[in-house]
């Protein structure tokens, strides 16, 4: 293996943060005991966080320099830890990869073995990282509503931020399960995206955005929300009777002005949802259910678009922007 490997390279300067694509050598890894495995990256992807990150917008690089990015895929090349061996194929999602730990937006990666998952093997790294943490977390999403007990013989499931990552992966899943979905997007023109991964109807999210009413008509059984701010708080109050609300995002905005009247008088639930830090059985879980529950036809749908570390920055304003459909993957050798 050649010593120099490329990387995003990110830098605090005096003006904010300094980013390019640098040349390094396995020297300049933060040194770190932990880090006991080597993996040849060869996949990477852009979420949100990512494009919080990159672009300085919110502060998720606790640590500089740093090698961003929140998820990986690849092989093993060196490993001290005696669950992974040279060749095995893994995937990382979060446990502060891009904020305190180097990440995927790399050639090469040094890592704990404990936040590596095995590739399903379902998956190649690209299919891994076409799913990436956003995809995860809509699993994890899904997986919280079914452990409410919410079933598709209980009404329609409300999707929020419908055609970014988190949405359309969630979408596909819950079609795959039989549910009814309404897409809610501020991209009416991707209606037709939104219907072939499974919607059964498309709505504007203008229609959710405005304040909410402290009880509005019982319409969900379910909710997927990847939005935050009045649009969560428009559909909590607008879930029925003791339905329930996987709340995994910001989109909109961190805040929630939401009445208490749904929690008490229809017993509605609402579940946080993190990915970063979840244990490794709910990640075990998560990626052997989206190696049974996400079809590949509608994955090539959402992660269809590849594009080289050099189009990261880009990529990572547009995601800001909304302006990325599905999720986008990462070659870090291109
Ligand atoms: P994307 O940008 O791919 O998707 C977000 C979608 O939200 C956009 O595509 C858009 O959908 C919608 N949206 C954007 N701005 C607004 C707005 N002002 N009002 C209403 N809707 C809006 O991001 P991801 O799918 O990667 O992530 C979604 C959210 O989930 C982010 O906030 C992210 O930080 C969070 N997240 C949290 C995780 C966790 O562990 N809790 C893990 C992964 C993501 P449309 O165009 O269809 O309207």
């Amino acid at each position: 293996m050649p010593d120099n490997f490329k990387a995003i390279y990110v830098s605090k300067t005096d003006a904010g943060q300094a980013v390019e694509i640098k040349q390094l050598t396995d020297a300049d890894f933060p040194a770190s005991a932990d880090d006991n495995v080597t993996v040849a990256v060869e996949y990477s992807t852009v979420n949100y966080k990512d494009g919080l990150a990159l672009t300085g917008k919110s502060p998720i690089i606790r640590s500089y320099p740093m090698a961003p990015g929140i998820d990986l895929a690849g092989t093993v090349t060196a490993s001290a830890d005696p669950k992974f061996k040279p060749g095995d194929k893994v995937l990382v999602n979060g446990y502060g990869l891009g904020e305190n730990h180097w990440g995927g937006y790399a050639q090469r990666a040094r890592l704990p073995g404990k936040f590596l998952v095995p590739l399903p093997k379902a998956f190649s790294a690209a299919q891994a990282m076409a799913i990436g943490t956003g995809g995860y977390t809509a699993m994890l999403c899904v997986l919280a509503l079914e452990k409410q007990g919410v079933r598709p013989d209980q009404g329609e499931i409300l999707v929020t931020g419908a055609a970014g990552g988190v949405g359309s992966v969630a979408i596909a899943l819950l079609a795959k399960l039989g549910f009814r979905i309404v897409a809610s997007t501020g991209r009416l023109d991707e209606a037709g995206y939104l219907k072939d991964l499974g919607a059964t109807e498309v709505m504007d999210r203008a229609g959710l955005s405005g304040p909410a009413k402290a009880l509005g008509k019982e319409r969900w059984a379910g909710v997927v929300d990847a939005v935050g701010s009045t649009t969560l708080a428009n559909a909590i109050a607008q879930t029925k009777y003791e339905g329930a609300v996987a709340a995994c995002g910001l989109a909109q905005g961190a805040d929630l002005p939401v009445s208490v009247m749904p929690f008490i008088l229809r017993g509605v639930k609402l579940i946080g949802v993190d990915s970063v830090m979840a244990p490794m059985a709910a990640r075990l879980e998560a990626w052997t259910r989206l190696a049974r529950d996400l079809d590949p036809a509608k994955l090539a749908l959402i992660g269809g678009r590849t594009i080289p570390l050099a189009a990261v920055p880009r990529a990572a304003q547009d995601i800001l922007d909304g302006k990325i459909r599905g999720r986008v993957v990462v070659d870090v050798n291109a």
